[in-house]
């Protein structure tokens, strides 16, 4: 019996010390990729990054929270947004509970004029239930965003492609019919985008196999913004 419990606690000790371990790589993976796309992409791309993993909490979020949050995306794209109903609230702090504090956090280091990217998704790790899972996710959004921008030989593939009405209003559609919550493209769509993408001749297995690969796109995923013109 005794044995039993110790290989149990050993087995949990065991576990622990593999997640801590893979969480300390995938932070280092993150570190190492921000770095190397500060440089070269966009401001728009890097705050609807860190926009992006934050809305995984929105449930944690104030409404004040969430307003703001929607506002950095909007600014984030050009786009107007209601004067009244902008920031966070000062307040919102006092009686919500430590994950939901850090969310706010996240929120503030996100709405910055220049957000800083590293203490958003810092903060917004420490909110999720899972630092590995919020971490893991992250990694998946940097990867849906700022791909090209972690090679250093990507070539934007429609040079010599012109993008026909019918895509350009597809991928517009898939863009503005995003999830209310989590800003997530329907998966599904991306499917018929690539589908289409092929029906027109376009060939390039970066951006078909990105569509179809089942994955999550939001606000800011390269293949439609290529699409759409938007850096
Ligand atoms: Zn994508």
């Amino acid at each position: 019996m005794q044995f039993k419990l110790a290989c149990s606690a050993l087995r949990l000790i065991l576990d622990w010390a593999m997640a801590m371990n893979d969480l300390e790589s995938i932070e280092i993976e993150i570190i190492e990729s921000l770095a190397a796309i500060r440089e070269k992409a966009s401001s728009r791309k890097q705050q609807l990054l860190c926009c992006a993993s934050i809305r995984r909490l929105w449930c944690r979020l104030s409404k004040s929270a969430q307003t703001a949050l929607m506002r950095a995306e909007s600014v984030a794209d050009d786009l107007d947004f209601p004067t009244s109903t902008i920031g966070v609230s000062a307040n919102a702090g006092n009686s919500i509970d430590r994950k939901d504090r850090y969310a706010q956090h996240a929120v503030s280091a996100c709405c910055e004029i220049r957000p800083d990217a590293i203490a958003a998704l810092t903060y917004a790790s420490i909110a999720g239930d899972s630092q590995l899972v919020e971490r893991t996710s992250q990694l998946s959004l940097i990867h849906d965003i700022h791909e090209p921008f972690l090679q250093a030989d990507f070539t934007n593939p429609l040079i010599g492609f012109p993008v026909h009405k019918d895509i350009f209003d597809l991928a517009n559609r898939i863009y503005e019919g995003r999830h209310p919550h989590s800003g997530v493209f329907d998966h599904s769509h991306m499917v018929v985008l690539a589908d289409n993408l092929l029906r027109f001749g376009f060939r390039d297995v970066a951006m078909l196999s990105h569509c179809r690969v089942e994955r999550i796109h939001v606000r800011g995923c390269w293949v439609i913004d290529i699409l759409l013109g938007k850096t």
